[in-house]
């Protein structure tokens, strides 16, 4: 949780983007009737009922399939859930209690298995997560090996980190389940066979998890380039999300959809805050990522 005086803080920030118009003018020049489309990874159920009663009051709330269409006038917003942690399964009841369709990018090779997304490992901790992430995808496996990590082998029942198959089927009415990768490496750091195997073999076997298509990606820590996209295309994926921040409408490039990477525990009003781009946009830019909102790319 953050710390007080950076509530506070935050609290002063929300009332002054929201009193002065900042942030009513940035909704009416960027938001309009585009798709805001929320980034969450692993909320409390508490925090997101809150998030989603307050969204409710200020635009529609659509699928993730409907980013790229035509706009009806009114401001849009949809829910996804990047990696598929265990817990999401907890936030069924309040997707049903909003009547809303969320999609939940899951790593294929990781859910329905006993398995521990890498970075979640103690041994990824050790050898520092940022510090691996820029290694050469073999670099960062040999690494993590060496503190017993093997991304395929099975760990014990109580380490799962992903959903189980007996909690996907009873969330599948309810959601959409597409593809965050087989394992959740670092895209950009994957020779070509590695990134095609990640991309075109999750999609398989999402498809065989569900028996439907799966036509919709979300990059690992959003980091893509024109290698990706075109595997992508040819795999037969419709769309993929990026984590660079901005809205969507049917102009918008399928293959680069952006994205409002919002904190999980959010209060209502630092959440409110974050739809407007801005503290987003000022992180991406302290980072590196230049005046488009684009994430610094690894
Ligand atoms: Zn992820």
């Amino acid at each position: 949780m953050p710390s007080k005086p950076k509530i506070v803080l935050r609290t002063l920030f929300t009332r002054f983007v929201f009193s002065s118009g900042i942030a009513a003018t940035i909704w009416r020049l960027f938001w309009r009737d585009r798709v805001a489309v929320m980034l969450y990874h692993d909320p409390s159920p508490q925090t997101l009922d809150a998030h989603l009663t307050y969204l409710k009051t200020v635009c529609d709330i659509v699928p993730f399939s409907e980013v790229n269409t035509p706009g009806r006038g009114r401001r849009r917003a949809a829910i996804t859930l990047d990696d598929g942690h265990a817990r999401n399964a907890e936030l069924l009841p309040v997707f049903i209690k909003h009547n809303v369709r969320p999609t939940i990018f899951i790593c294929s090779s990781i859910v329905t298995h006993p398995r521990t997304h890498w970075w979640m490992h103690p041994g990824a901790s050790q050898a520092g997560v940022e510090r691996l992430k820029r290694m050469s995808n073999e670099e960062r496996l040999g690494e993590l090996r060496s503190t017993g990590f093997r991304q395929d082998a099975a760990a014990a029942e109580s380490t799962a980190s992903g959903l189980s198959a007996e909690q996907i089927q009873a969330m599948r009415p309810y959601i959409d389940f597409e593809s965050h990768t087989r394992f959740h490496p670092i895209l950009t750091r994957c020779d070509d066979a590695e990134c095609k195997e990640e991309l075109v073999g999750s999609k398989r076997e999402i498809e065989q998890m569900l028996g439907g298509n799966c036509q919709h990606f979300a990059y690992p820590n959003g980091d893509y380039g024109p290698r990706e996209i075109a595997i992508l295309k040819a795999g037969g994926y419709r769309t993929a999300r990026t984590c660079d921040l901005g809205w969507n409408n049917h102009k918008s490039d399928p293959y680069r959809l952006k994205a409002f990477d919002i904190q999980d525990d959010s209060t209502v009003e630092w959440f409110a805050a974050q739809l407007t781009g801005i503290t987003l946009y000022l992180r991406y830019l302290r980072q590196g990522g230049g005046l488009a909102g684009r994430k610094p790319q690894l």
